[in-house]
Formats: structure tokens, C-alpha cells, sequence
């Protein structure tokens, strides 16, 4: 029984159009979406032109932006299966800021990029910006630029729904607890919880897989992406204690191109102002649960 229950939940997990999927319990209503009626609609800045951007000027001679982002995080970056269309809140901050760069949706391409290759990504020139839980952090700015914060999230724990020993990070001590390679809750379990028995996967979404499997005690993560998992499978899984660091959510641009940074610094700014911010999360990252905060302030830091 208990196995094919967690099969059943894995297969949800894996399809993004849950309710079609029939992910409630039998006589239950399926697993909420973002649904595309109550997602705001961006009035592309038709004439805009960013001629100091490098990277807006290769976007706008190609035709299309190149976005990265995460393809299996509910309610943040989620790639329907079926149809390849990326959905949730971070694919909205996408959507929003490119529409002010001039790019209409069908414009923009997503490529899927994991927590550990993302500024590789961006040093590169794969991707032209990165919208993906992005933590804002001193190390990371060497590398890479950061546009926001456009939202404040805290690492917290996902524990099996009948797990009882586990609170917060004190009681990792002995625990097999899994997270993702090159991601910062990974290093502050590393750094601050040597006791804990630390895994790394490329994405969440095998952790959670390998919760619903015994293979781990704990999976963690930034709170917003952990409330997204445990909203699909509320019977199976939940996030415990209070969130334990503040991870600041940035757009990751290429680290010279100050101009592009700055424009979607205005972006965000123009897009929280007119009310777009806060639809677009009550449409996406508010169906697991959490209500629209005020957004963070943002920080347009001088060119380093
Ligand atoms: N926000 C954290 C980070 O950027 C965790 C989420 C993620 O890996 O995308 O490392």
C-alpha cells in the first residue's frame, strides 16, 4: 500500500498538469495550478532600445531572449511535460521584465540551467538573464550581476508528513538530509551542520523523490520552492520549523553588463508599482500557501 501511494505521488510530482493527472485523493479536488486567467498580462514596451547592453543588443538582433530558469520547482519554474511551456512565479518575473526590454512572451526561450551551472551559464552567454531562485549573495556578485531582489525567501526543512524527530537544523545530527550541488543551503548545512549526513543532486525534485523513498531524512531548501512540493503532496510531506537564513532572490545578468542589470532594476521597480507583482504571485507562488509580502527593496548597487 505504502509503496504504491508514493508511486502515485511521484507520478504526480513529475507531471505538471497535476489535476489532469488526477493527483487528489480519490474524491479530492486536484492539486491547484497557476491558472493563465488570473496571471497579469504585460504591455511590451514596443520601442524600447538598450544600446549600452551587449547582451539586449544580441537579444534584440536574434529576434528572442534567452532566459534561464528551473523546470521542476511548483509555483516557481515548472515545465509542463506535454506541452514544454514553463509556468510559476519566476517565469513571470521573466515574462514581466521582458515585455519592459521590448520582447513579447512567444519571444523568450527557456533553457533549463541547475543550481550548480548557472553562472557558467551566464559567463558563457548560453543564457542573456536567469530567473530561478537565484540567491543574491557577495560570492556569487564575482561572477555574475544581480537585478532586485524581487523576492525575500529562508531556508527551511521538508520532512515525510509521519516524521517526528525533526524541527529545525539542530536536529540533523545523524540525518541524511539532501539538497542541490552548487546551491547555498547546501553550503550553510556543509559549513554550519557538519553532523548532518549531506547528499547533493542536481535539482530538488530528486531529493523529494528520494524522500518519498527512505533514501533521505530531510531535503533542504529555500522555504518558497519547499511549500511548493509539500502543496502537491500535503499527505506525504511538510516543511518544518522557521526558516533559518534569508536568501534574496536576484535576476542573474552577466556581470559587465551594468546597463541590462539597471533596466531590469526598472523593470521590477515599474512592474511592483502597477499592482503586475503581486497578481502574478497571488496566480502562482500564493497557490502553496503564502500570501503576497511586500516586495524587498531594490538595491541598484554601483558598477564593480
Ligand atoms: N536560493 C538558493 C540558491 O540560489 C537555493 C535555491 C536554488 O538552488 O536555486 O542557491
Amino acid at each position: 500500500m505504502r509503496t504504491k501511494s508514493i508511486a502515485a505521488v511521484l507520478a504526480c510530482l513529475l507531471v505538471t498538469a497535476a489535476s489532469a493527472a488526477g493527483c487528489g485523493r480519490e474524491g479530492s479536488p486536484p492539486v491547484k495550478g497557476p491558472r493563465a486567467d488570473k496571471l497579469p498580462v504585460y504591455r511590451v514596451d514596443t520601442g524600447f532600445q538598450l544600446p549600452d547592453s551587449p547582451t539586449w543588443r544580441a537579444a534584440h538582433r536574434r529576434g528572442y531572449l534567452v532566459i534561464g530558469a528551473k523546470e521542476d520547482q511548483p509555483y516557481l519554474g515548472e515545465k509542463d511535460p506535454a506541452s514544454g511551456v514553463f509556468s510559476g512565479f519566476d517565469i513571470e518575473i521573466a515574462r514581466m521584465t521582458a515585455a519592459s526590454l521590448g520582447f513579447e512572451p512567444k519571444k523568450i526561450r527557456f533553457r533549463t540551467i541547475a543550481s550548480a551551472n548557472r553562472e557558467t551559464a551566464l559567463q558563457n552567454g548560453q543564457i542573456d538573464y536567469y530567473v530561478g531562485t537565484y540567491t543574491i549573495n557577495a560570492m556569487r556578485k564575482k561572477l555574475v550581476g544581480f537585478a532586485g531582489p524581487y523576492y525575500m525567501a529562508g531556508q527551511g526543512l521538508l520532512v515525510r508528513a509521519d516524521e517526528h524527530d525533526i524541527h529545525g537544523p539542530q536536529d540533523l545530527a545523524g540525518k541524511t538530509v539532501c539538497s542541490a550541488a552548487g546551491s547555498t543551503p547546501y553550503q550553510r548545512i556543509k559549513a554550519d551542520y557538519p553532523k548532518a549526513k549531506l547528499v547533493a543532486y542536481d535539482t530538488y525534485s530528486i531529493c523529494v523523490d528520494n524522500l518519498l523513498t527512505f533514501q533521505v531524512d530531510a531535503v533542504t531548501t529555500d522555504d518558497a520552492i519547499l511549500l511548493g512540493f509539500a502543496a502537491k503532496a500535503p499527505h506525504e510531506m511538510k516543511v518544518v520549523g522557521k526558516p533559518f537564513s534569508e536568501e534574496p532572490y536576484g535576476i542573474g545578468v552577466p556581470r559587465r553588463d551594468n546597463a541590462l542589470r539597471l533596466a531590469l532594476d526598472d523593470a521590477l521597480e515599474a512592474n511592483e508599482k502597477n499592482g503586475n507583482w503581486k497578481k502574478a504571485f497571488e496566480a502562482t507562488l500564493g497557490l502553496s500557501g503564502v500570501p503576497a509580502p511586500k516586495p524587498p527593496p531594490i538595491d541598484r548597487y554601483p558598477a564593480n
